[in-house]
């Protein structure tokens, strides 16, 4: 007997129909013997409808009160699924974050996992149940409920299959798996069969928006085994588990693209120690997550410090460095909404010479200006205009993963 825990997205249960067909493919996997925990998000457009009325009555809304608010989402998908359950001979039992318990730290909105207690799951197992949590939610020391974030129910069900150290991970979503590039955009995407933790950890982290980053993290560090699958379609999706050998055959294995981000530049700030420590100090004492950071090189005294932000940081973000600017005489702040980040991740970059001149080739053929490159192991980013996005990933995918010559062969 196995001990499975699947966790469905929104799409998945987005309507009573979908929530039926939900419930049939949990009663499948209860009726081939195997013990059941399902951790679901909120209906499809929930959430977003739930943090729009918050911004209705703020622009700026108390993080605890959001938390509050936005978290009723799963709590109602958890219920559904429950009822679908038992009307098909399946009992089951819902529980929220504060009810499994779930534990936090209290950042609320962007809250992170600190516990979980898994004795009452375990006794609804041994009853026979199906346990059904609320994705997304946790509680901290305080009482107060927490949200992990957008997309946090993919790090609950992880954080889950690793606290009840269960046999697999199994992620139900709207798409077939990981693509080699955005399948809307490139039409010969392919579906990856398996991936390394690194590599998705590295999609997820540059605009793949199939799994929450921080669920990847959990899974590598608890080895949870992973398998991100359609809820409409019964195929093999893509399996996320511990590197092998074998995966460093292939240098890159996709290519990312990332419309989420704000370039904010600092002009002009004068060139002496002390001043990139007080920008990026007060951006993280508020909680602000810097991504990009280039320093261009100084003159007569002078440089300009750009950064990139989430598009919802993007406000606060500037304003802070408006500030900052102030302080120390800089020239002006200066934004940019409309650029791109695209990537290529694979972990064959560490033993393969040659892709990141390769990537900085493909863009300039197709005439395309590099703002900022970024680079770790296993990636390389480069920040580009918006409107060049579509086609940067289209020219990069045919290079990179339609072109044979860059598998290495030892
Ligand atoms: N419902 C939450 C969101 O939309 C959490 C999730 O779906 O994973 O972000
Ligand atoms: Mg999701």
């Amino acid at each position: 007997m196995s001990l499975i825990v699947q966790k469905y997205g929104g799409t998945s249960v987005g309507s009573v129909e979908r929530i039926k067909n939900v419930a049939k493919k949990i009663k499948k996997a209860v009726d081939s013997g195997n013990k059941v925990v399902v951790v679901s998000s909120a209906m499809s457009g929930e959430t977003d409808r739930l943090l729009a009325l918050t911004r209705e009555l703020s622009a700026r809304p108390d993080p605890r009160e959001q938390d509050m608010v936005v978290s009723t989402g799963e709590q109602v998908a958890i219920g559904l699924i429950a009822i679908a359950l038992k009307e098909i001979g399946i009992d089951a039992v819902s529980l929220t974050g504060w009810q499994v318990p779930i534990y936090t730290d209290d950042a609320h909105t962007k809250a992170r996992i600190r516990k979980i207690e898994t004795g009452r799951i375990q006794e609804e197992l041994e009853k026979g149940k199906v346990v059904i949590v609320a994705g997304f939610q946790g509680i901290d020391s305080f009482g107060d409920i927490t949200t992990l974030g957008r997309g946090g129910s993919d790090t609950t069900a992880v954080a889950l299959a690793a606290a009840l150290k269960a046999d697999v991970c199994e992620i139900y979503t709207d798409v077939a798996g990981v693509y080699t590039a955005d399948p809307r955009i490139v039409e010969n995407a392919r579906k990856i069969p398996v991936i390394s933790y690194e590599e998705m950890m590295e999609m997820a982290s540059l605009g793949s928006k199939v799994m929450q980053i921080r669920s990847v993290e959990f899974a590598a560090k608890y080895g949870v085994r992973i398998h991100v699958k359609s809820s409409f379609i019964e195929e093999e999706g893509t399996w996320i588990v511990e590197e092998n050998e074998e995966m460093e055959k292939i240098a890159v294995r996709g290519i990312s693209h990332e419309l989420k981000e704000s370039k904010i530049t600092v002009v002009k700030v004068p060139d002496k120690p002390g001043i990139a420590a007080k920008l990026f100090r007060a951006l993280g004492d508020n909680n602000i997550v810097v991504d990009m950071i280039v320093q261009n090189v100084s003159h007569e005294g002078y440089t300009d410090i750009s950064f990139t932000v989430n598009k919802v940081d993007a406000d606060f973000a500037e304003e802070i460095a408006r500030e900052v600017a102030e302080e120390v005489g800089a020239s002006g702040v200066e934004r940019n909404d409309r650029i791109a980040k695209i990537s290529v991740v694979g972990l064959g970059m560490k033993t393969h010479a040659g892709t990141a001149g390769k990537m900085f080739e493909v863009l300039y053929r197709e005439g395309i200006n590099i703002y900022a490159i970024s680079t770790s192991e296993i990636k390389i980013s480069c920040l580009i205009d918006e409107k060049y996005a579509e086609l940067a990933v289209r020219a990069l995918h045919e290079a990179f993963i339609e072109n044979q010559e860059t598998i290495v062969v030892e």
